[in-house]
């Protein structure tokens, strides 16, 4: 038998719609790939949750599965790998060859690291190169490494990344930080780090791990090899569109889903919340407050279908 609904993705805003619709005494799954959590369990510290102290993203996290199992969601460990329409809703097959059907579904399927492009980039990924401080920081003890970026993440893990190298590089494009200033204070006020204003990656170098960046100065034009043991880029995120999904919503320049205030996509009984959604501000908090609501509106397209 169909679930009255399926969310595709654990993150924040998933586990927020299910633990919403788990609530409404919905039949409903949250299909995720892999842990729980989403792009937060590669968060070092949260710190503007509201009324929560400072707290790692992976036991945010943690917590925040542990609340929407306890209300009734169902968490299924599967990555949907094509979502179609049918006469009574949605079928969401797996790569466990498994196929789900649901009369409403919500994409919170998140967004994942842009990658730059750049010579040795792809290469010496796993290898010194890494898009997860959390992940990969311990194994930058007593060496330097550089972070590439100015926005939230890129200066909030470059303060982390401080805690094991002995130095830590930023390497912005700009002479301003996008970052929030809260974050920016931090990093100025670690002696480890050092921000290489107005520069721009154009190599990793290295053969069997990473040995150096070499960066270009736009200003001035001059280039230089940074002798780094690790290359942490931080330079943007892209939405995570399920194959068969793009037939079904609208998406704005980025490829991030357009949806109404409702949260609904162009497609009835189709919503989309969180990161993979277009909009301005992508917080864990404004993550949470769209699938309260994605849950919300796929409870009253259920009642009134
Ligand atoms: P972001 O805000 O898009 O920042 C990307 C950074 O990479 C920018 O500084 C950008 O430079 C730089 N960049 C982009 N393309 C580049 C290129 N081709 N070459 C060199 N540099 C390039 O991405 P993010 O920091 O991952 O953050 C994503 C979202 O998550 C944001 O909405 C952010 O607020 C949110 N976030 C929030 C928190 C928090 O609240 N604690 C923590 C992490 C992330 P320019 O500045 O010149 O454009």
């Amino acid at each position: 038998m169909a679930d009255d609904l399926i969310i595709i993705g654990g993150g924040p805003a998933g586990l927020t719609a299910g633990m919403y619709a788990g609530r409404a005494r919905l039949r409903v799954k949250l299909l995720e790939k892999a842990i729980p959590g989403g792009q937060i369990n590669s968060t070092s510290m949260v710190e503007n949750y509201p009324g929560v102290e400072p707290i790692s993203g992976a036991e945010l996290s943690a917590r925040m599965e542990k609340q929407a199992v306890d209300f009734g969601l169902e968490i299924v460990q599967a990555t949907a790998t094509l979502v179609s329409r049918h006469s009574d809703g949605f079928a969401i097959n797996t790569d466990s060859g498994d196929e789900y059907r649901s009369r409403a579904l919500i994409v919170t399927a998140g967004s994942a690291p842009v990658k730059l492009g750049i010579p040795g980039e792809e290469e010496l990924t796993g290898r010194g190169v890494s898009y997860c401080a959390v992940c990969d920081g311990p194994f930058n003890r007593a060496r330097e490494v550089a972070v590439v970026g100015g926005g939230d993440s890129a200066v909030e893990e470059a303060v982390y990344l401080a805690r094991f190298a002995v130095k830590v590089h930023i390497i912005h494009r700009r002479d301003r930080l996008r970052a929030a200033k809260d974050i920016q204070e931090k990093a100025f006020r670690e002696p480890k780090v050092q921000i290489h204003w107005k520069c721009v990656p154009l190599a990793v170098l290295g053969k069997q791990g990473v040995e150096a960046l070499r960066i270009r100065n736009v200003k001035d034009g001059s280039e230089y090899d940074l002798p780094v043991y690790g290359v942490f880029f931080y330079v943007g995120l892209k939405p995570v569109i399920p194959q068969g999904l793009s037939d079904l919503v609208q998406t704005d320049a980025g490829g991030f889903i357009i949806t109404d205030e409702n949260m609904a996509c162009s497609t009835p009984g189709l919503f989309a919340a969180g990161d993979v959604r277009s909009k301005r501000l992508r917080q864990i908090v404004t993550a949470v407050g769209d699938g309260a609501v994605a849950a919300y509106s796929a409870q009253h397209y259920l009642e009134s279908s």
